[in-house]
């Protein structure tokens, strides 16, 4: 890259960059990697847009151009991403937080309000980066929550984005295979497993394919597996009144819902749909 490019130009010529290559979010993406390069927001992106960049910073975006450009997802070469209005840390053990989850914060919310119970327990099982029990210990002050991950690399990320959202206070993390280790009595429980059947992985996005980890993807031959996991689980864990609420991929609803009543568990709402429509969570 032009090394007297302004920070203006250097936008520009990598928002075409990406646009060429075929990425939709190209200008987006070419503004946050510029700021990550520069260190500067968006205010300092444009009071400083003549500014010339310095041979450090052109290199670095380049770099991250050249990262980018290979299909690495802009939320893995920042290292974060924002989900519920709450910037997390990633790490390569994380699936990057999607929007699509954020339909699982809410039914569980609504859970949370029409309940009404003081001081609720809630366990997040398979909680990577910590994204849905963190959003909702955000959202619910006097709440406590208890995040399971098999991986040790996700719980540690977890755990620091607890600290750095001021809730670790409030959060307990614990290494085990979904619920294995607990006992006890919770008034939610929350997942996003894995779901996707272990042929469709072949077929996704590269970005989703070459960049989350295979154990947050893969749902075992027909996607389900993790919920023949989860749901005696839960069944077991939970306290009187209290529910369970999944992520679901395209179609699983009327599957998930049967483990669920097989298990004991009633099922009084349809799936909740995401911002795109398909169903998303199962109460
Ligand atoms: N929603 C993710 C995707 O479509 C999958 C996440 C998961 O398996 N829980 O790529």
């Amino acid at each position: 890259m032009d090394q007297q490019n302004s920070v203006a130009e250097a936008r520009r010529a990598l928002g075409r960059r990406l646009k060429d290559a075929g990425i939709e979010s190209a200008e987006l993406d070419a503004r946050l990697l510029i700021g990550e390069a520069t260190g500067l927001d968006l205010t300092g992106l444009i009071v400083q847009a003549e500014r010339v960049l310095t041979l450090d910073e052109a290199e670095r975006l380049d770099a991250f151009a050249v990262r980018r450009l290979a299909g690495e997802p802009v939320a893995r070469i920042l290292g974060v991403r924002e989900f519920w209005g709450l910037a997390l840390r990633l790490s390569d053990d994380t699936l990057v937080p999607r929007p699509d989850t954020e339909t699982v914060v809410e039914a569980a919310l609504d859970h949370l309000r029409a309940e009404a119970r003081a001081r609720p327990l809630i366990l997040d099982l398979g909680t990577g980066s910590g994204a849905i029990l963190l959003a909702l210990l955000s959202e619910c002050p006097d709440a406590f929550g208890v995040a399971t991950d098999i991986s040790l690399g996700a719980l540690r990320a977890a755990r620091a984005n607890a600290a750095a959202l001021g809730l670790a206070d409030r959060a307990g993390f614990v290494a085990c295979d979904y619920a294995a280790a607990l006992g006890g009595s919770f008034d939610l429980i929350v997942s996003n497993p894995p779901y996707i059947p272990a042929s469709a992985i072949a077929a996704l996005d590269v970005e989703v394919r070459e960049h989350d980890p295979r154990r947050a993807l893969d749902g075992g031959e027909d996607g389900l597996d993790a919920y023949r996991r989860i749901i005696p689980e839960a069944a077991r864990l939970l306290g009187r009144g209290g529910a369970l609420v999944v992520e679901i991929g395209q179609g699983q609803g009327d599957d998930v819902a049967a483990l669920m009543r097989a298990s004991g568990l009633a099922v009084p709402e349809p799936p909740r749909r995401d911002l795109g429509g398909v169903f998303r969570a199962v109460t």
